[in-house]
Formats: C-alpha cells, sequence, structure tokens
C-alpha cells in the first residue's frame, strides 16, 4: 500500500471525549469514527486490525473443533419471551418493530436464537457435543458508552454456544475453550490473567473471565500472592466481602492484592438454563429425553483490539504487537520527490510484498518529521528510512518502533533481515 493512497485521517488534536489512550490514539491514527454515542465507523486501518484479530480468533475456534455460523442480529420478540429475557434485559435491549408492528430486538447475544436452531434440528446424542460460533454485530444500549471501542454500543463479537449431553462432557469443552482462549489473547500479544467470574444461578466454577491487566481496565481483579486464586472483585465481594490487603478466603494464608483488568473474553456454563425453558432435548441411549447442556464464550473484538493499545503504546502512539500491526514495515522516503530514493523505496516494497510481507511505503510529498510521526502513531513494528545516504553508501537504517533500535543495514541484506525480526 502507498501511503498516498491510504485512507488515513490522522488528527494532531486529542478529541476531548477521549480519555483513554486506546481511545485517543484510534481517532488520532485515523482507525475510527464516532457516528454516535457508542457507535463507531472502522475506518480502513481500524478494519485491517480488527480482521487480524478476528482471523486469529477463527483459526483457534477452528482448531478446537468449533464450527462458524452467522445468525441474523434482528431477533424476533417471541423468542426473548420464551425465556422471560424480553423482559429481564431491560433498556440495554434496542427494540425495534416492523411495518406490521411484530416486535422485534437487535441481539445483544444469541443463546435464544441458537437454542432454537439446535431444538429444532438436534434430536439424538449422537450428534452432540458440537460448539457453534459466530463473529458478528451486537447491539447493546449501554447506559453509558465510553472509552471508544471498549465499551461501545454497537460492537463485534465472537459468540460460541456449545451443547452437550452431560456436565463432564460441558466440562471437557469449557477447559478446551479456556485453552483456545489462552491460544488466542497469546497470539494477540497481551498480557492476561483468568479469573473467576459471577456465574449468576450456575454456580460452582463454571464462569471464567479474560482479563487483560491496565490501567485503564474497568474491572477490578483480586489476587492472592500465595495460591493460585485470582477473581473479579464483584464475585469476591459476594462470596465473603474480601479486600485488598484482606487475608485469602480460599488458601488462608496469603493476602489479597487488587489489580485492574479490562474483560475481553468471558466463558461460561450455562447448564440447561435456556434448554430448559426451550425444551430443548435430546434422545438418550434409553430413549429418554433429558434437556441439553450449553456453555457460551464471547471475545470482543474490539474491545481486544482497545486492549491491545493499551498495553502497548508510549507518548508518541501505538507499538502494535507483530501479530496485530496493520502493517509490517513502513518504508519512509525523505524526500519522495527524489527519483532514486523512489526507485529504491519501490524495489524494497515490491520484494517485501513478495515474501508476503505487509508493507507500507510513505510516498507522500511531506517533510521527513511528519511522517516519521506518522509512523510511531500508527505503530508500524518497523521502519526502513531511505535517504541520501542510502544513495551514497548503499546503506538503510531499521529503526524498531518497539525497541527504538536502529540497525544500519547493507542494501542487499534488507530482505533477509526483515523476514528474520518479523517471523
Ligand atoms: P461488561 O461486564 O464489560 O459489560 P459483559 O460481561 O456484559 O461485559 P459478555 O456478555 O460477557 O459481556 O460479552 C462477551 C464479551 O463481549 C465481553 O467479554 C467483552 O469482551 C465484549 N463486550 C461486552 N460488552 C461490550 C461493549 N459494550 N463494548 C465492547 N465490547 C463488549
Ligand atoms: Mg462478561
Amino acid at each position: 500500500m502507498k501511503f498516498s493512497k491510504l485512507y488515513c485521517p490522522t488528527l494532531k488534536e486529542t478529541p476531548k471525549d477521549a480519555l483513554v489512550a486506546s481511545h485517543q490514539l484510534m481517532m488520532r491514527s485515523g482507525m475510527i469514527r464516532k457516528l454516535a454515542a457508542g457507535i463507531y465507523s472502522y475506518l480502513p486501518l481500524g478494519l485491517k486490525i480488527m480482521r487480524k484479530i478476528e482471523c486469529i480468533v477463527r483459526e483457534e475456534m477452528n482448531r478446537s473443533g468449533a464450527q462458524e455460523i452467522l445468525m441474523p442480529s434482528v431477533i424476533p420478540s417471541e423468542l426473548w419471551k420464551e425465556t422471560g429475557r424480553w423482559d429481564l434485559y431491560g433498556k440495554e435491549l434496542l427494540r425495534l418493530k416492523d411495518r406490521a408492528s411484530r416486535e422485534f430486538c437487535y441481539g445483544p447475544t444469541h443463546e435464544e436464537v441458537i437454542t432454537d436452531i439446535v431444538r429444532n434440528n438436534i434430536n439424538s446424542y449422537k450428534q452432540l457435543p458440537m460448539n457453534l460460533y459466530q463473529i458478528q454485530t451486537k447491539f447493546r444500549d449501554e447506559i453509558r458508552p465510553r472509552f471508544g471501542l471498549m465499551r461501545g454500543r454497537e460492537f463485534i463479537m465472537k459468540d460460541a454456544y456449545s451443547f452437550h449431553t452431560s456436565e463432564s462432557c460441558l466440562e471437557d469443552t469449557f477447559q478446551e475453550m479456556e485453552n483456545t482462549y489462552g491460544r488466542i489473547f497469546s497470539r494477540a500479544g497481551l498480557n492476561f490473567k483468568i479469573v473467576e467470574a459471577d456465574s449468576g444461578n450456575i454456580g460452582g466454577s463454571g464462569s471464567r473471565e479474560f482479563m487483560v491487566t491496565a490501567e485503564s481496565g474497568e474491572d477490578a481483579i483480586l489476587e492472592c500472592d500465595h495460591c493460585q486464586y485470582s477473581a473479579n472483585v464483584e464475585v469476591a465481594e459476594k462470596s465473603g466481602g474480601t479486600s485488598e490487603g484482606d487475608r485469602c478466603g480460599r488458601c488462608k494464608k496469603g493476602s489479597l492484592s487488587i489489580t485492574r483488568g479490562i474483560e475481553v473474553g468471558h466463558i461460561f456454563k450455562l447448564g440447561d438454563k435456556y434448554s430448559k425453558v426451550m425444551t430443548a432435548t435430546v434422545l438418550d441411549d434409553k430413549g429418554n429425553a433429558s434437556p441439553i447442556m450449553m456453555g457460551c464464550y464471547g471475545i470482543g473484538i474490539g474491545r481486544t483490539m482497545a486492549a491491545a493499545i493499551e498495553q502497548h503504546h508510549d507518548e508518541r502512539g501505538i507499538k502494535w504487537p507483530l501479530s496485530l500491526a496493520p502493517f509490517l514495515v513502513d518504508i519512509i522516503l525523505i524526500k519522495a520527490g527524489n527519483p532514486e530514493q523512489m526507485k529504491i523505496g519501490e524495489k524494497i516494497y515490491e520484494d517485501l510484498t513478495k515474501e508476503n510481507i505487509d508493507v507500507l511505503l510513505d510516498d507522500r510529498e511531506l517533510s521527513p518529521g511528519i511522517k516519521f510521526k506518522d509512523a510511531d502513531l500508527i505503530g508500524i513494528p518497523f521502519q526502513l528510512i531511505i535517504g541520501n545516504k542510502t544513495i551514497e553508501n548503499q546503506t538503510i537504517e531499521l529503526k524498531s518502533r518497539k525497541s527504538g533500535e536502529v540497525q544500519i543495514l547493507n542494501l542487499s541484506d534488507i530482505i533477509s533481515t526483515i523476514k528474520g525480526v518479523t517471523q
């Protein structure tokens, strides 16, 4: 991609309503634009990163044996009335009417729809277990949408739902999903903790959250310095009123401390909560009908992108992990009007593209200062700087965004060096 053709409206000023680094940097680097409170458009750069996260999520979900589907966003009210959530969900549910005044909602989550599909199309235990997922736009009319993509009203979620004939089978898939989420967030370059979360009326260790540690996180995590215990403070409080400095309720030895985190993923054993009221049953090997056991597993795609920025930025901009970077290399021509610089830049651009390395060529006729600033802001992991020295000495500067380190390379070594550092 040539920078002159990239639609990436960067901003010098930080928008006043952007309070956290990820929101500020997504706006300043031209990744997103706000349409209304909690509702955003994704511009080319932002969408490219979203797609990279989705790709990691897909690969790992598929690897776990889950199958991708796509359900509708607009859901008839009847299904939500069956489970009682039409009333329970309250104002967060965006309700709509069609031309015949039939009621619908814009789906904030899809337990009802998936349970309806499964009850109509599965009848034997032999067809289970099964895990279905989608990557889809959700709407929740959040009371306080804020922090950009971190807490939006319209947002993209990966939601998966698993179906089983026994609790032990559900437990196996729950564990498999915990491992899968671990792989996903590790590949995305995130530091995360797995914490016990509110499991509603299911009880037990039926609910875990994946928390990306960050000062700006809206959740507080309680951790024991002695045993493995870590929980969302909301949960810890319900189970005995523990807080920072207290003795751990589990091991009775360690003391508890609080860190802040962003909930990027949530895995949950639903049991027969939905299958029972919606009569989604299967016949067991003796011919008896019993409710299907279910699990559900969510990941916020946009919130994961925001969390990655919260963990990887400095005062100049974003420092993308290699796996999420919109481009791996930015070729910066000190003087784009210089035909010799342009020729070298284009040659390297072509060679890297042939190696399947995603590369940006900053061919804009702007001052080098502006180009360096944009490269730092957007957060491309490597800058290749082509100037007069390149032409005089056949050398080129390679700068790492993460470490700030600069290497002087011979032109002939560029491709192999870049291949080495971007793998
Ligand atoms: P929260 O407690 O932050 O409101 P939640 O527990 O209601 O979230 P879930 O129903 O568990 O969210 O949804 C699964 C995932 O979807 C969350 O872990 C999060 O990553 C993402 N998510 C939920 N709400 C939002 C939102 N308003 N904006 C962006 N992502 C969201
Ligand atoms: Mg949750």
